[in-house]
């Protein structure tokens, strides 16, 4: 019997989920609010781990190509000390394979490949239990029945209100992401000192970590905790001893006026590291949100949750491993039912799967947060210490 299956969102979640099916032989529509696939960057580099990200990959029968585009180098660390001191320097052994990286658009084209996107489908809203099984709502106002609706739609998904009432909150802690390109030409000596991949230094309740793309992009990310609109006085919220460029409100869309406020929030660290906020091209202010971990629900039958739509965490390195992972799973499991029956148990004997582990990472990268972005910076280097190999 051939079900009705639509996953919502063409992130790494929910093209895990279609890519598997696909190499099932079992369709799927995957519904993207995108209108098309380069409708936005992509993002920076994700490292894909031996036991998630890449356990999907082989699922889906895309780890060989994975490791021919994918940089093993990229998983080394640098982390810096406030005098611009090495403190640590993890490099990989050649043939270390564990975290390697890949550009998130590299790793989207390889999901991606024969799969049919039903792109700029927005959807609204999705009601289960009618009489032709699950509806699916887009904001022009069509609608659609199908048998299975997997919400991979990401931290603001649409999908979520049909199982659960959680809604993500603030940690407290806050992003601003830039870039810089052709590092190595244009900025050799910031390319010495990123190295082959990441660099980060660790301040009090604050830090900087540059991390290296391909083709000599590089991705520098500012993290602090503040609250919410503290860029509508920055000045108190971040602290009077950093007066200068944190007077007045901040427009977060003025490019010079958020390097200022960052140049003032840094000011005493590297005079290198802040060469990175000096070159740095636009500012994207992004706060960490999270769902309650662990988050579950009561099973709904026609409807379920992958990804960030599921167990949204502070970004350690894992949310997207999860996320093609779980797509992965309940891909085999949906592709294996045969009956209505069957395809409800698959799903919720998935859902029991996914809450247990997702619940673990979620409480682990809390933890590791509050580490990360901390009044005392040794704790984010022991953080490190515990994780990387010696
Ligand atoms: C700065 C940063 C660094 C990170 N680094 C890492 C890392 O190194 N490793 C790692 O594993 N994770 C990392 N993460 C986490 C990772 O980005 C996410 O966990 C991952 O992208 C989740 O995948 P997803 O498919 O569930 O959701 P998303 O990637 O958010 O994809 C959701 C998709 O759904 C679409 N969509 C949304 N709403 C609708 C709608 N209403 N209708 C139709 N489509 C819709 C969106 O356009 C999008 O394409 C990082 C996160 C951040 C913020």
């Amino acid at each position: 019997m051939r079900h009705r299956i639509a996953v919502v969102g063409g992130g790494p979640a929910g093209l895990a989920f279609a890519r598997v099916l696909h190499r099932r032989d079992r369709p799927v529509t995957v519904l993207e609010r995108d209108p098309a696939r380069d409708a936005r960057p992509p993002g920076g580099t994700l490292d894909l781990h031996e036991g998630l990200g890449q356990l999907a990959l082989d699922k889906a029968g895309l780890l060989a190509e994975f490791q021919a585009l994918s940089r093993p180098e990229g998983q080394a660390m640098r982390i810096l000390g406030m005098g611009g001191e090495i403190l640590r320097d993890w490099r990989p052994r050649p043939d270390e394979r564990a975290n390697p990286e890949i550009d998130r658009g590299q790793l989207r084209d390889l999901l991606l490949g024969p799969l049919d996107v039903r792109w700029g489908q927005a959807v609204t809203e999705v009601v289960p239990g009618t009489g032709d099984g699950v509806l699916v709502r887009f904001a022009d106002g069509r609608q659609e029945a199908f048998d299975l609706v997997v919400g991979a739609d990401g931290a603001w998904s649409r999908v979520r209100p049909a199982v659960s009432s959680a809604t993500p909150h603030y940690t407290g802690v806050t992003l601003i992401e830039t870039s810089l390109d052709d590092v190595d030409a244009r900025h050799p000596g910031l390319a010495r000192l990123i190295g082959d991949g990441s660099m980060a230094v660790y301040g009090v309740n604050r830090n900087l970590v540059a991390q290296r793309n391909s083709g000599g992009h590089v991705k520098v990310y500012a993290q602090f905790r503040a609250p919410l609109d503290w860029h509508t006085d920055p000045h108190r919220h971040l602290g009077p001893d950093r007066r200068a460029g944190l007077d007045g409100s901040l427009d977060l869309t003025d490019t010079e006026a958020v390097r200022a406020a960052l140049l003032a929030l840094f000011d005493g660290w590297p005079a290198p590291v802040l060469n990175l906020l000096r070159h740095g091209t636009a500012f994207a202010h992004r706060p960490h949100y999270v769902l309650p971990a662990p988050h579950t629900w009561t099973h709904v039958p026609g409807v379920t949750l992958l990804g960030d739509a599921a167990h949204l965490m502070p970004p350690l390195g894992v949310g997207a491993n999860l996320a093609m992972l779980e797509g992965a799973e309940l891909a085999e499991s949906v592709a294996a039912a045969s009956g209505p029956e069957d395809l409800d148990e698959a799903v919720r004997a998935f859902e029991e799967r996914m809450w247990a582990r997702a619940g673990r990472w979620a409480t682990m990268t809390a933890a590791g947060l509050e580490r990360l972005v901390s009044p005392d910076p040794a704790q984010a280097i022991a953080l490190f210490d515990e994780v990387q190999p010696s």
